[in-house]
């Protein structure tokens, strides 16, 4: 049994891709095109270029001392935070940005909910010098003006999405309904392992180096590239799947997916999708969904913007409907002392979404001689209002 993708794009009964007939060519040209490009070695070439000389990779996989003896177990920390941008998103919109381009694409366009991967790809679009418009919920632009701010430096358009809820399901129906209208010049960069296939397939193996640095950086230091437990937060499920791709198969490597519980699971204020969701589809794939009876979206909350999604991509429903990783949810409380213990044992301020991933330790035991390797998805610059509120610092 394989846990990866097969070639329709299902994972078990999750994915594939369920869109609209008049979306039909750009997803369908993609499809046929992303395997062939990304397997071209001039393609690798630039890729892993980019990676090493603009992103600074590899990210360091730092052994966590204090964390570990507090805990009494070996932690591995994967610095995806010291990437630029701040994050792991950036290994994704580089991937993208250069499959746009051996396809001819001279447009981009991208959603984005708290501004991280808006930024992400306005950064990848200056760097090529192409043509950038995000689309933004109208409330999500009022809420996130720095990064709307590095958006426009950046050289982007932001559309504000006026419809709905104005936030980011809405930002995705108006960036869905610009492809639809530019089907020939446009790519759209989707920034997590969701969407119609073949997408979380794209991004996931975009985001697999993260996986592929632990093997050799484990071996390095601890003699095997095998850790026992890998940790990771999950809103889409990109760093996540970044973080698990390389082990999906090897199932002595236990894998640990943490959700958003956000007040709590039984709130009504959460983000916790394997405890709360249902089969349903959302954004092209058929997953696991927040969804009322009789199947509307529920709003999601969590006080991570990134974690703040009302699904998860079909790889982590698959994930979670076999038994394959462990889900945990972890609550805003849990999550932001966790974050400040992080700051103070290891001089490290991380994003608020990581900071889910990092309260795994005080929610779970692991044993003395084992290895965990936790993905630190990004750094906390961008949180630090909301450390400031959260304890009146
Ligand atoms: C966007 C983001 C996430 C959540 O997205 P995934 O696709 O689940 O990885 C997690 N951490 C950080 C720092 C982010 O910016």
């Amino acid at each position: 049994m394989s846990y990866n993708v097969n070639e329709k794009g299902y994972y078990g009964e999750f994915g594939g891709a369920y869109i609209p007939e008049m979306l039909y060519p750009n997803v369908e040209e993609l499809r046929q095109n992303y395997l062939k490009i990304m397997a071209e070695p001039s393609f690798k070439e630039e890729f892993d270029q980019l990676l090493k000389d603009y992103v600074g990779r590899p990210s360091p996989l730092y052994f966590a001392k204090r964390l570990s003896e507090k805990y009494n177990t070996k932690i591995y920390l994967k610095r995806e935070d010291l990437n630029h941008t701040g994050a792991h998103k950036i290994n994704n919109t580089i991937g993208q940005i250069l499959m746009a381009n051996r396809l001819g694409k001279k447009r981009i366009i991208a959603e984005t909910g708290a501004g991280q991967h808006g930024v992400a790809t306005a950064t990848v679009c200056a760097l090529m010098g192409l043509e950038c418009i995000v689309y933004m919920g109208e409330i999500d632009i009022a809420r996130q003006a720095p990064n709307v701010a590095r958006m426009k430096m950046l050289g982007a358009t932001v559309i504000p999405a006026l419809s709905g809820s104005r936030t980011l399901k809405d930002a995705t129906n108006e960036a869905i309904r610009d492809w639809i209208n530019n089907p020939v010049d446009t790519h759209y960069i989707i920034g997590s392992v969701v969407g119609p296939h073949p997408y979380p397939d794209m991004v996931a193996r975009f985001q697999s180096v993260v996986s592929q640095e632990i093997e050799w950086q484990l071996q390095e230091k601890e003699g095997r590239t095998k850790p026992d437990h890998v940790v990771a937060c999950v809103g889409g499920g990109s760093n996540a799947a970044g973080a698990f791709y390389q082990y999906l198969d090897e199932t002595d490597v236990n894998l640990i997916a943490v959700e958003a519980a956000g007040l709590g699971v039984d709130s009504g204020e959460s983000a916790a999708t394997s405890a709360l969701g249902r089969e349903g589809i959302i954004h092209g794939s058929k997953t696991l969904l927040m969804q009322t009876d009789d199947g509307q979206i529920t709003e999601p909350y969590s006080i991570s913007a990134g974690l703040d999604y009302p699904g998860v991509g079909p790889m982590h429903a698959n994930l979670f409907a076999t038994g394959r990783a462990e889900f945990i949810s972890i609550t805003d409380d849990e999550a932001m002392n966790a974050g400040m213990e992080l700051c103070k044992l290891e001089g490290i301020i991380p994003a608020i979404e990581s900071s889910h991933a990092l309260a795994v330790f005080k929610n779970r035991k692991f044993k003395p001689e084992e290895v965990v390797v936790l993905s630190l998805s990004g750094r906390g610059d961008k949180d630090l209002q909301n450390y400031i509120d959260y304890f009146k610092i």
